[in-house]
């Protein structure tokens, strides 16, 4: 492996410091009428409370449905503001959009919200940095810092409907579709707020934002338990595995977890949920040059994933400050998709948006960006927004982002 990476340990327990004060987020709505009620106010005040926070209104002054008096301590109580817009970056002639958000305690993550003719998807963060450790990844150079609360998951993407809503993007009022969880951190190792997120992504409103499963995007480096436990919980959203090498050799060094379960286990973990749920999940792979992108780890991913409900996603590497490695050259890139097809397994290439705002795919890492310094350049955006391969054919996952065919007009 490369010199320049540095071998990081994984991490799999977020430290317990620094949780945000209680939201309504994080509530079912049967505890939120409780909290309302134990706060002297009749629990329908708790629907009203909810209605306001899914639309993005958390200032008490334009919840005129509620009486004033009740106003000021219900959001004080219920919604305080746990996410602080460091700065916002656009990029993509204002169709991509970066913010730096400060958490309570100082800790920073981003989100990209981005548009396209007929959707818009926010790329979130689940978690404060990340203990997986990819060398190739901003964000798993970090290291974790914490978890993230369920309200301050579901947060990020309110932020991005309301955004949306408002005309903040080029392009006037839109409507936020899709949600991936292709941001900073691994949103399995953090999977009891991941999967209260999810209920709040699609929860009709005005209970939550009423997205469709197939529009919400789980993407995981492969913690085989926790693929499971998705699969157990009856949900049908979209599910995207990092693979980045087919054998377990390169594996074990692009992708550390891969020490704990190897390619094979990942797989057919994934393998399950899409037969549970009958549509495709995408399997991320980052061209990388001369490291995973030889003509013989085209074919050995092809013979791995032929027959499976698989779509595979290229994505060219985003290199991250001091890496050594770069992106697969475009005739390598062809080359690989090439060879995948005639494996007979579904393959795209991905558009990545932001660049220019280090706010593509493995590039988020908020750690050097000075809160409340209005700089241009962000530090490299940790997490990055990912765009859920997706796919093609029927039954494939609607994807997030529009994967781009390579060899087509491209944007390569
Ligand atoms: N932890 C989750 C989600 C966060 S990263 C996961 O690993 O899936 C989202 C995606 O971006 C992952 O597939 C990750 O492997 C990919 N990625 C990370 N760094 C990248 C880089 N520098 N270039 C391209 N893709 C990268």
């Amino acid at each position: 492996m490369d010199d320049a990476m540095t071998v990081l340990p994984l991490v799999f327990d977020a430290p317990k410091r620094g949780m945000p004060p209680r939201h309504l987020a994080d509530l079912s709505r049967e505890e939120a009428r409780e909290a309302v009620s134990e706060l002297g106010h009749p629990p329908f005040r708790a629907d009203q409370l909810a209605r306001h926070y899914y639309r993005g209104v958390t200032d008490p002054a334009q919840m005129t449905d509620l009486p004033s008096a009740a106003r000021e301590t219900l959001t004080e109580a219920l919604l305080p503001g746990l996410l602080t817009v460091v700065r916002h970056q656009t990029a993509d002639d204002g169709r991509t959009r970066k913010t730096l958000w400060r958490l309570h305690d100082g800790a920073l993550v981003e989100s990209v919200l981005m548009r396209y003719p007929g959707r818009a998807t926010v790329c979130i963060s689940s978690q404060a940095g990340c203990g997986m450790a990819c060398p190739f990844c901003a964000t798993g150079q970090q290291g974790l810092t914490r978890n993230l609360s369920a309200a301050e998951i579901i947060g990020q993407a309110v932020a991005a409907a309301a955004a949306m809503a408002n005309g903040e993007l080029d392009g006037g009022p839109g409507r936020l579709s899709n949600v991936v969880f292709m941001g900073m951190g691994e949103p399995l190792a953090n999977y009891a707020r991941v999967r209260k997120t999810l209920d709040a992504l699609l929860t009709p409103a005005p209970h939550g934002l009423g997205l469709s499963q197939r529009s919400v995007t789980v993407s995981t480096v492969g913690l085989v338990p926790a693929i499971r436990r998705l699969t157990d919980e009856g949900r049908n959203v979209t599910l995207a595995v990092s693979l980045h090498a087919p054998d377990d050799e390169l594996r074990d060094t692009l992708v550390p977890i891969n020490t704990r379960w190897k390619v094979g286990e990942v797989v057919d973990a994934a393998d399950a949920y899409a037969k549970r749920t009958g549509r495709r999940y995408s399997v991320e792979y980052a061209l990388i040059r001369d490291v995973n992108d030889q003509p013989f780890r085209a074919d050995l991913l092809g013979k791995l994933l032929a027959g499976r409900l698989a779509h595979v996603n290229l994505i060219p590497l985003n290199p991250t400050p001091g890496s050594k490695w770069d992106a697969s050259p475009l005739p390598a890139q062809r080359e690989f998709v090439a060879r995948l097809r005639a494996a007979g397994v579904a393959t795209t290439v991905r558009d990545t948006r932001g660049q220019d705002i280090d706010g593509a795919c493995g590039q988020l890492a908020a750690a050097d960006a000075e809160p409340g310094v209005p700089s241009v350049a962000v530090g490299p955006l940790a997490g990055a927004r990912r765009e859920p391969a997706s796919g093609g054919g029927q039954g494939g996952p609607s994807t997030v982002e529009p994967p781009v065919e390579l060899g087509a007009e491209g944007d390569q």
